[in-house]
């Protein structure tokens, strides 16, 4: 039976001491894993828990740990902080075919702070993805080809903006992130593959091959003029 003020548990403590304790750290932050439930709970808006040189210290130390994984997102929850703040960065160094089926385009460093986003038109775009969360595994996930982004920047400015491409999904997987959602909760499951397997057979512009021999769906092409 748990006693009435369980003194071990780190969700009683606030939130910037837990915060002060992780960078305490040396080196990248450790990354949590799908199965702990900070992954599955909203996280909270931001409204000041951490000063500013908190924050400032803290998201160097997201934008550390992204780089060192590396990955191109990473939402405060995975490193176990239930905070709506995220860091992307994707310098995208794909071939070019690549980057012209994916669009993806570089997209420079920024903070996003209490995130949110809606669709910009019906068009989806389905590609394989992988999560920091998730290591070893990437699945296929159709997502709003263009979505607008309402966010705060690291100071607080107002953010409102489009993204397309790429960095259209890199901004809805991390704001996903934040209201408790993974991925794979959008994933067609069917696709589900190793990390070895995608290397060895799906790394392919697109998922068309894989979708035949796995047996799940691909979004309609939306019909464009007659060519
Ligand atoms: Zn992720």
């Amino acid at each position: 039976m748990a006693s009435v003020v369980d003194q071990t548990n780190p969700n009683d403590r606030p939130i910037a001491e837990r915060v002060e304790e992780l960078l305490a750290r040396e080196g990248p932050l450790p990354i949590v894993a799908a199965g702990d439930p900070v992954l599955r709970r909203p996280a909270e808006p931001f409204e000041g828990q951490l000063g500013p040189a908190l924050l400032a210290r803290f998201v160097g130390a997201l934008r550390r740990t992204m780089h060192a994984a590396p990955g191109v997102g990473l939402a405060a929850p995975q490193v176990g902080v239930p905070l709506r703040i995220a860091v992307v960065e994707d310098p995208a160094p794909v071939p070019a075919d690549v980057r012209a089926a994916r669009g993806r385009v570089p997209l420079p460093f920024r903070v996003l702070v209490n995130p949110s986003y809606e669709a910009v038109g019906a068009e989806r775009a389905a590609f394989f993805e992988g999560c920091l969360s998730v290591p070893g595994w990437q699945a296929v996930v159709a997502r709003h080809a263009r979505v607008r982004l309402r966010a705060l920047d690291e100071h607080g400015v107002a953010v409102d903006e489009e993204f397309g491409g790429w960095p259209a999904r890199i901004v809805q997987h991390e704001t996903d992130h934040l209201d408790g959602t993974l991925y794979l909760d959008r994933a067609e499951l069917r696709s589900l593959s190793s990390n070895e397997a995608v290397a060895e057979r799906w790394t392919q512009p697109t998922p068309e091959r894989a979708a035949a021999a796995l047996g799940f769906a691909l979004p309609k092409r939306p019909s464009g003029p007659p060519a």
